[in-house]
């Protein structure tokens, strides 16, 4: 089997040209996908550097199987424009198996540690909507905007000093981005060695949106959509779902792979992950990939009771494995989906992330609203975003994190590691002691709210009590957990069931590939 440098000289010694032929070729290309998953099971079920669980390993590499297929997919379907096509070998794969492997290297040999992936800012709060319960609190009559130039210095030094060619955008809707004259589109061309995923509410796009973006080849869009035409206009307003299957048809229509990005709550829970409905937008309107966000009791009119309960929770965990599994499809819950980026990826993580907001005001992560740092004043200090990571607040979070992934003990539950929402307790400690503002005056409401604190405690421990067990029957089917560290057993007990994991994630590779067969002789994609 070639080895990851063998790839990375290979890879290096063709030009970008040269593979988008290659890639086009259905033969070559499904010569490129066995190799992929190959490179796949060797690095995370053979080799597990990370001595994780073999289930957690399994389960990671099932995830990106799929995201891979459903690539394929669109390319065997011809609904990927060229300049799309390019931007995908060069920037996303190329910067990630490339030039990033190398930067990381320089920075590790200065920090000590790995930098953080990516990053997701948010470059204006303004909106065209005014969504119930929306995160940010956006609406149109909002100002706040990141100064282009700042935003630009941003995704320079991202890319130089921690070879991230990954930027995440959200809002605010990003499309309604403006600053000395310029939008989005200008960050795009400004910046073609960056692949960009854009959360947006989807309905400017039209199709002259889809035409840019089509030409610019450098950004996907997650259109948030939260059920049917009736759910969908409950909450984002009336004829808000009309346009959305409208902009899903112009991207598709141009070649610009979409995914989707569905808020869950206690009212929709079951309806997001139905099969009907997933099966509409993977299926038929061509998603390639879908977030789903569980409601987080931040922003506007922020409710705990909007939260899915523990039992809902649990029960959307099973269907996502199931997807994984048996679907195939690359759908990830931010919250259950804790196996697959192994635990929190907020504060700057080696391979996570961090966030920052219109204002210029950096806090751990999105849903995380507490802030210790302001990017403008930062620069104005002759500091980085690097010396950041350097922040109290960001390492005791990262040092949390540390300690849930084991550190000298056992593993922590993967379907709930998020500090702030499972693990209230130590977020609101962290905040209070440390001292961190709220980003806005919901985060400040919320923080300061005895009857809040109380309830995203007891969320915490009914959640705690319904997933430790489908935790331990998951991942420990054969009670690894019951004796000392779990990780160290996985790794002593390898040798001999190294063959039946390999056996197990081939089985799956050909299962997606049967599905491709089937789906390539009656693709239903509109
Ligand atoms: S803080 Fe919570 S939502 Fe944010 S990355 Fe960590 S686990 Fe995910």
């Amino acid at each position: 089997m070639a080895n990851w440098m063998d790839v990375t000289r290979l890879w290096r010694g063709l030009s970008t040209e040269l593979l988008d032929t290659a890639l086009r070729i259905k033969l070559l290309r499904r010569w490129a996908l066995a190799q992929g998953e190959r490179q796949l099971l060797q690095k995370y079920v053979v080799e597990n550097r990370e001595g994780l669980p073999a289930k957690v390993q399994e389960m990671r590499c099932r995830a990106l199987v799929n995201l891979l297929h459903s690539v394929d997919r669109a390319l065997c379907d011809g609904r990927i424009a060229p300049q799309v096509r390019r931007s995908i070998i060069k920037e996303f794969i190329g910067g990630l198996l490339i030039g990033g492997a190398e930067r990381t290297q320089g920075f590790r040999e200065r920090h000590g540690f790995d930098p953080p992936a990516f990053l997701t800012v948010s470059p204006t709060k303004r909106c065209n909507l005014r969504c119930k319960g929306c995160y940010a609190a956006s609406s149109a009559g909002e100002s706040a905007t990141l100064e282009f130039p700042v935003f630009q210095r941003i995704l320079k030094e991202k890319r130089e000093a921690w070879g991230s060619h990954f930027t995440v955008i959200s809002g605010g809707e990003p499309l309604m981005y403006r600053s000395e004259g310029k939008n989005l589109y200008d960050v795009l061309e400004a910046n073609p060695d960056q692949y960009f995923m854009m959360y947006t509410n989807g309905t400017l796009i039209d199709r002259e949106t889809a035409r840019r973006l089509a030409q610019l080849g450098n950004l996907t869009p997650a259109i948030s959509v939260e059920g049917w035409e009736r759910e969908t206009d409950e909450r984002r307003g009336r004829g808000v779902f009309a346009r959305i299957q409208r902009a899903m048809d112009h991207l598709r229509a141009c070649g610009v792979p979409f995914g989707i990005s569905v808020t869950a709550t206690r009212q929709n829970a079951e309806l997001i992950l139905s099969e009907p409905f997933l099966d509409y937008y993977f299926e038929q309107q061509g998603a390639i990939y879908g977030w789903i966000f569980q409601y987080m009791p931040i922003g506007r009119s922020y409710s705990v009771d909007l939260m899915v309960s523990a039992d809902q929770r649990a029960w959307m965990l099973e269907q996502e494995l199931r997807m994984i599994n048996e679907r195939h499809r690359f759908l990830v819950d931010f919250w259950n989906g804790g196996i697959l980026s192994v635990g929190c990826i907020s504060a700057g993580r080696p391979g996570g992330y961090f966030y920052i907001d219109w204002n210029g005001n950096i806090a751990p992560c999105v849903f995380f609203p507490y802030t210790l740092a302001n990017v403008y004043e930062l620069y104005r200090q002759g500091g980085s975003l690097s010396s950041l990571l350097e922040q109290e607040f960001f390492q005791a979070i990262r040092r949390w994190q540390d300690g849930y992934l084991g550190g000298s003990e056992r593993l922590g539950n993967l379907f709930r590691p998020c500090p702030i929402r499972d693990h209230y307790r130590f977020a609101h400690r962290l905040v209070s002691s440390q001292g961190a503002q709220p980003m806005d005056e919901h985060a400040a409401a919320a923080l300061a709210d005895p009857e809040y604190r109380r309830r995203m405690m007891e969320y915490d421990r009914r959640i705690a009590e319904v997933l430790d067990p489908l935790w331990r029957r998951e991942v420990y089917p054969e009670g690894e957990q019951s004796h000392g560290d779990p990780r160290t057993l996985v790794r002593t007990s390898q040798g001999t069931r190294l063959h039946r994991r390999e056996r197990a994630v081939a089985a799956l590779s050909t299962a997606n590939q049967g599905e491709d067969r089937m789906r390539s002789g009656k693709h239903k994609v509109r």
